[in-house]
C-alpha cells in the first residue's frame, strides 16, 4: 500500500485504516503549518486508491471498522473517485462503522449540494475541517485561504448534505494583537455552524515556518497561559449552538488544559475547569508534554 510521509491523521483517527486519496496540501500557504512544508501535492488516481483498499481488503477485512482518507483535505478529489472509495471500502470491510478526512472548507464550497449529497450517501461520512479561527483578520495573516463567510457556508452545506462535522480551532492563533477578535469571532462562527465536534489545538510554533519567522521577527507575539486561558474561557463562555449541541474537547496533545464536555448544557462546569486551572487548583501540561 502506498503512503506518502509525513502522514497526518486526526487522535480520534488512530484505530483508522489509512488510505492515501490525495498527497500532501494543495495550498501549503498557511504559516503555522507543518503541510506548508511538504512540497509533494496531488491527487491520486482512482485505480491506485482502489488497488490499495483491496490489498487492505485482503489483510483487514474483518478487523477495520474506521477508515480515514489521507491527506490535508481528501475532499478535493474528484466526487467520482471519493465515491468510488468509499464504495468499495463498504464492500469490502463488512464491519466498517465510518469514513471520514479532513477536508478545506474551499474544497467543500467547490462542491455542489448534490455531490455533497453523493458522498455523505456513499459514506464518507465526517469531515475534519479545520477552521482555525472566526476572524478574517487572523484567517488573513496566517494565510489559511478562504473567509470566515465561506467557512460557515462550507460547513452549513455540508452539515445539510448530511455529514457530520469536527471542526478544529487553534487557541493563540491571533497572537497577542488578535487575541480578543480571535476568541470573539470563533465561538460566534461556532455558534453559527454549530459543528457535532469542535477540538482545540493550541498553537505551537512548528520549526521552518513562516511563523516562525514572524516571531523571529517579532511580527506575531505569543499570548502566555494567561492569555490562552482567557481565550479558551471567551470561547466556551460565547458559543451559543443554533442548530445542535456541540461536543467539545481541547484533549489534543498540543493543549496546557484538557477540557471535555458538551455546550451548551456543560458550559458552567466546563467553565469552572477553566478558573480551576486559572487559580492553579487544576494542573496544566507541562511544556515538554506538548506535541503536535
Ligand atoms: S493548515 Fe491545512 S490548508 Fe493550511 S497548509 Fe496546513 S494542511 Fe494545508
Amino acid at each position: 500500500m502506498f503512503y506518502s510521509h509525513p502522514v497526518f491523521r486526526p487522535p480520534s483517527e488512530r484505530d483508522s485504516l489509512l488510505i492515501q486519496v490525495t498527497v500532501g496540501c494543495s495550498r501549503r500557504s498557511c504559516t503555522f503549518c507543518l503541510s506548508s512544508l511538504v512540497r509533494d501535492a496531488y491527487v491520486r488516481d482512482r485505480d491506485s486508491v482502489l488497488a490499495d483498499i483491496a490489498e487492505a481488503g485482503e489483510k483487514y477485512r474483518d478487523t477495520t471498522r474506521k477508515v480515514f482518507f489521507l491527506s490535508a483535505s481528501a475532499i478535493a478529489a474528484d466526487t467520482a473517485t471519493l465515491v468510488a472509495a468509499a464504495a468499495k471500502c463498504r464492500e469490502l470491510f463488512p464491519n466498517l462503522r465510518s469514513i471520514s478526512s479532513y477536508a478545506h472548507s474551499l474544497d467543500v464550497q467547490r462542491k455542489s449540494d448534490a455531490e455533497l449529497s453523493e458522498i455523505a450517501g456513499a459514506g464518507l461520512g465526517r469531515l475534519y475541517i479545520g477552521i482555525e479561527s472566526g476572524s478574517d483578520a487572523v484567517l488573513r495573516f496566517v494565510r489559511k485561504g478562504g473567509t470566515v463567510r465561506q467557512i460557515e457556508q462550507a460547513c452549513l452545506r455540508a452539515a445539510d448534505a448530511g455529514i457530520t462535522l469536527s471542526c478544529q480551532v487553534i487557541l493563540g492563533l491571533g497572537g497577542v494583537r488578535l487575541t480578543r477578535e480571535h476568541a470573539e469571532g470563533t465561538a460566534r462562527l461556532l455558534g453559527e455552524v454549530s459543528p457535532h465536534y469542535v477540538g482545540f489545538l493550541n498553537l505551537m510554533v512548528v520549526p521552518k515556518t513562516r511563523l516562525e519567522e514572524d516571531v523571529a521577527a517579532g511580527r506575531f507575539e505569543l499570548v502566555d497561559n494567561d492569555q490562552y486561558v482567557d481565550e479558551l474561557e471567551t470561547m466556551i463562555e460565547g458559543i451559543e449552538p443554533r442548530r445542535r449541541p456541540i461536543v467539545v474537547r481541547s484533549n489534543h496533545p498540543s493543549n496546557y488544559l484538557s477540557l471535555a464536555g458538551t455546550l451548551p448544557q456543560d458550559r458552567e462546569s466546563l467553565l469552572e475547569a477553566i478558573r480551576a486551572a486559572r487559580v492553579g487548583a487544576a494542573r496544566f501540561s507541562e511544556e515538554f508534554l506538548r506535541n503536535l
